[in-house]
């Protein structure tokens, strides 16, 4: 992912109505399962078990599309999620990337509970590490893939803790939690080269399957966890912003701040593009961004709790 001007990138395909009638329609679906959720049981993350789930990651290396580590992880995904889901599948696509150019298959990974309901939240987190550490102090690094502990392992490692609580015990809602690939083999300056995963399913996205609302977590295990409102989200899904930060408050997870973010060019933006309101949660503040550095003693399980926390948290009292 990467910052971008705020006037920049605000999806230009979006239909102003829809999203607003869209946002109306939450905003009652909220209200009225709040009140209906009083007294669900909330079952408990395990930040232990995903944090070991970074781990994990980490130990098969950069996961950099077209390279060993890269089909290594996504085999060990789809295993990991096959022993929780009701249905998993990927979704492969062609991923163009880098200079010059070059095409490798990518692979979404979608994991789906419940499929027989009919109203869906989406979880979902980029599995993908960044094939080239560019913004590395050392130049001579400007080359090498990233390991990518917080930008791609911490947002999947809490997504897989989420799948082992859903297998456990039953939501009140159906849940897609998918793992976009292709999303950070981006260039700076050309917006498309981004979230090529999450552009790809957004295309692709069956009518029935369309989710009430997403939330996209990415670079969430800074041991030094910020994470603002992303000023995207506030545009065009407040409703959902303001939902997670409610639970965050009534849960005392402080990483959660009130103020209003930047704008970011992530794997929410396809999906706001077709009027599903999927927000952001990202905490862009992290020295070791896109460096060698990106590496598992910059995170901590108390990040991943504090968001872990507060997925559950929505899902179970929807
Ligand atoms: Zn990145």
């Amino acid at each position: 992912m990467i910052n971008t001007q705020a006037t920049h990138n605000l999806p230009k395909r979006m239909d102003h109505t829809r999203t607003v009638a869209a946002s109306l329609l939450l905003l009652a679906c909220i209200a009225a399962l709040s009140f209906a959720s009083a007294g669900a049981k909330v079952p408990k993350f395990d930040s232990g078990k995903a944090f070991a789930f970074l781990l994990k990651q980490c130990e098969i290396g950069p996961r950099n599309p077209g390279s060993q580590g890269h089909l290594k992880c996504r085999d060990y995904l789809v295993a990991t999620l096959s022993q929780y889901a009701d249905k998993v599948t990927t979704q492969p696509f062609p991923l163009r990337f880098g200079r010059p150019e070059q095409t490798v298959e990518a692979y979404n990974i979608i994991a789906r509970f419940q499929p027989e309901k009919k109203e869906r939240i989406l979880l979902c987190a980029h599995w993908d590490t960044r094939p080239w550490a560019d913004e590395d102090p050392d130049p001579k690094n400007h080359d090498t893939p990233v390991l990518g502990a917080n930008d791609g392992a911490s947002g999947v490692a809490v997504l897989l803790e989420v799948a082992r609580l859903l297998h456990d015990h039953k939501a009140p809602v159906g849940v897609d939690i998918v793992l976009f690939d292709g999303e950070d083999a981006g260039t700076s300056g050309s917006m498309n080269s981004w979230a090529q995963g999450a552009q790809y399913f957004a295309r692709n996205l069956a009518p029935k399957d369309r989710p009430v609302f997403g939330v996209l977590i990415d670079m969430i295990g800074d041991a030094d966890l910020a994470i603002l409102k992303e000023a995207n989200s506030m545009a065009a899904a407040r409703p959902v912003v303001e939902k997670v930060w409610k639970i965050a408050q009534d849960l005392g997870c402080t990483a959660f701040k009130p103020e209003l973010g930047s704008s970011i060019m992530d794997d929410h933006i396809p999906l706001l593009q077709v009027g599903i309101p999927c927000i952001d949660l990202i905490d862009l503040d992290y020295p070791y961004w896109h460096t060698v550095a990106d590496t598992p003693d910059k995170c901590s399980a108390a990040s991943l709790d504090q968001v872990g926390r507060v997925l559950v948290h929505l899902v179970y009292t929807y």
